[in-house]
């Protein structure tokens, strides 16, 4: 089932979706060289309980899983791209790190994920591959609009994709949230203009662009929760809650 948000619940997304936005900026500038990606998670552990905010990642056990998780971040680094655990890994100059991070705040969740470089010394394939996904999010963002479809969005941030000559995995992708993480619907990053439920005010959802430099195809770690890429090409992962309201896309996890 699709719950339509109100104005003020959408509002109340907003709140969660800031704190989100701080989160993760304030992990991204502490990702520096010689960090070890547990303390960017017990970093994220202080700001959440600081804040009386309730992470979604926290006992988190879907079917895929090996759960239930603890931690309250997904951290993934280069060829890993979603569900990273984190684990005692020191970040070294040019690694790609995906920051994934979701809480609810007085009942409302906002999920938001970015990719940065860390360090100095980006290569440059990596750098387009990041700004692909950013594209495309972008595009997907632009693409929610009242009385639009959900494939409008699906093919908007397939198109980026295509056009920069990566592969899309439909699996995962993004997704209804509100009251909880994961709600109906799947939006797939790949899809047909005019397909799909019509796009009404009100409908919240995390729109997540990801792709690998090589094969669209996962390979998951013994941990039961880390996916990469199957031929070990790095990852990219942009993603952002929004809202459709009637003056269009809303983007709620900003600061
Ligand atoms: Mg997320
Ligand atoms: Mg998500």
């Amino acid at each position: 089932m699709i719950e339509l948000k109100t104005a003020k619940e959408i509002d109340k997304m907003a709140v969660t979706g800031q704190f989100v936005a701080h989160v993760l900026a304030t992990l991204a500038d502490s990702a520096e060289p010689g960090v070890n990606l547990m303390q960017l998670e017990h970093q994220a552990r202080a700001m959440v309980a600081d804040r009386g905010a309730t992470s979604c990642y926290w006992d988190y056990s879907p079917s895929f899983g090996r759960g239930p998780f603890r931690n309250v971040i997904c951290l993934s680094v280069n060829d890993a791209v979603l569900h990273g655990l984190p684990w005692d890994y020191v970040l070294h100059s040019g690694d790609l790190l995906k920051l994934d991070f979701a809480v609810s705040i007085d009942g409302w969740v906002a999920d938001s994920a970015r990719t940065v470089v860390v360090g100095d010394s980006a290569d440059a394939a990596d750098t387009a591959l990041i700004e692909s996904t950013r594209r495309a999010l972008a595009a997907g963002i632009a693409a929610a609009v009242p009385g639009g479809h959900l494939g409008d969005i699906s093919a908007a941030i397939g198109e980026v994709a295509a056009a920069a000559g990566y592969a899309v995995n439909t699996e995962f992708g993004g997704h209804g949230l509100g009251r909880t993480m994961h709600e109906d619907p799947h939006v797939p990053n790949r899809g047909k203009k005019g397909r799909g439920m019509v796009l009404r005010p009100g409908l919240t959802l995390a729109l997540e662009p990801w792709w690998g430099r090589g094969t669209n195809r996962l390979t998951i770690d013994p941990d039961g929760w880390t996916l990469r890429s199957a031929d070990g090409s790095n990852t990219a992962h942009s993603e952002h809650t929004i809202a459709i309201t009637e003056h269009g896309p809303r983007v709620l996890t900003t600061t």
